[in-house]
């Protein structure tokens, strides 16, 4: 009922019952049901049905203005907070940027149940709690299989983030980038896109592919890992190797270029725009378009994306990046991709996690 009302806008009961194929009795008992719950609530009853002919059909809508999901991204240099609501609307958003070590997973788990007591002082219930980390994640498992920039290896995160917390609130785990593009497919500049590639610029480099409308994952979950494809034969990697497309595009790569220092706390997007505002920076960001033309260039032919979308720190290089993609793009052997800038900013994988919170209410794999 939820997911027809998130896909169809208001609808009276009897739409409700047409639309499920249920009994307008069951429909109409469901909906007292997730009315009581604050889940939904009768928008302003329309003129169109049967004036004058018995009662008036009285639309519902989502609500949920107190049921919310959770999203939090870690990174290493700024965590990213995100609440929605049940009908997606953003209750809570909290960047904070950290000098110094990246957060431990005690850390992670200790900020989480902050924001859930802050939420649940301010009345809302918490159904669900996703956190998306840079690295490679067995979202089956609910383990960080490996986030080489935050130093850690084989996190049981959802079981630190248990702890203190009701079991009633859903805990998952997923790749910052996956989380990111399914923000993008659903509210940034690509919205309703069912075939596009993210790019997230932060310290590292890590790409969401959404493909016929879903995030493509592989067979452990690690697709997009794409940092790690070699674009070049100099750079050292964080992952020991060389010539890694993060190492010649991420944030080591824009200082080495800009001869610029990543100031204490600085984020990513705040030092990417310190770099673009120098006046030789088409000059000085050369080997770094290069370096993404190759990659977006082979992520192009293998997955055939309508959109490239650029997110974080490839935002404020857009004006010298995007010219330069869609010169290497057009003359791809398949064709051009278009490519966007995202809207959303660190924004964006802190919202998908948040979306991705609300996903077993709306999958139907719990219940309110
Ligand atoms: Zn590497």
């Amino acid at each position: 009922m939820l997911r027809l009302l998130r896909d169809h806008g208001p609808a009276s009961r009897a739409d409700l019952a047409r639309l499920s194929g249920l009994s307008k009795a069951t429909v109409g008992t469901i909906v007292t049901g997730l009315q009581a719950r604050g889940a939904l609530a009768e928008a302003a009853a329309t003129a169109t049905a049967a004036a004058g002919r018995g009662r008036p059909s009285v639309p519902v809508a989502i609500d949920g203005a107190a049921l919310v999901g959770l999203g939090i991204e870690v990174n290493v240099d700024y965590t990213a907070v995100t609440a929605l609501d049940l009908a997606g609307r953003e209750r809570w958003f909290e960047e904070v940027a950290h000098a110094g070590a990246p957060l431990s997973p005690q850390q992670v788990g200790d900020l989480a149940r902050r924001h859930v007591v802050r939420l649940e002082e301010q009345g809302s219930e918490v159904l669900g709690l996703t956190v998306a980390v840079p690295g490679l994640v067995d979202r089956e498992a609910g383990r960080v299989v490996r986030a080489p920039n935050l130093g850690w290896t084989d996190v049981d995160l959802p079981a630190l983030l248990h702890q203190g917390l009701s079991p009633a609130v859903a805990v998952a785990v997923d790749n910052d980038a996956n989380c990111a593009a399914r923000a993008e497919s659903l509210r940034g500049v690509a919205a309703g896109t069912r075939d596009l590639v993210y790019l997230t610029g932060t310290v590292g480099l890590g790409a969401g592919v959404v493909s016929r409308g879903a995030v493509l994952r592989g067979s452990r979950g690690f697709a997009g890992e794409v940092g790690h494809l070699r674009v070049g034969s100099a750079g050292r990697c964080g992952c020991g190797r060389t010539g890694c497309w993060e190492a010649l595009a991420g944030q080591r790569a824009l200082a080495a270029a800009s001869g610029l220092e990543v100031a204490p706390g600085e984020d990513p997007v705040a030092f990417a725009s310190r770099v673009a505002a120098l006046p030789d920076a088409p000059r000085r960001l050369r080997p770094v378009c290069e370096a993404m033309s190759r990659g977006v260039l082979a992520l192009t032919l293998g997955l055939d994306p309508a959109v490239v979308v650029l997110g974080g720190s490839f935002v404020p290089l857009g004006a010298v990046l995007v010219p330069a993609l869609e010169e290497a793009l057009n003359g791809a052997f398949t064709g051009g991709a278009a490519v966007a800038l995202s809207t959303l900013g660190l924004h964006a994988a802190s919202v998908g996690a948040a979306l991705d919170a609300l996903d077993d209410v709306y999958a139907g794999r719990r219940g309110l």
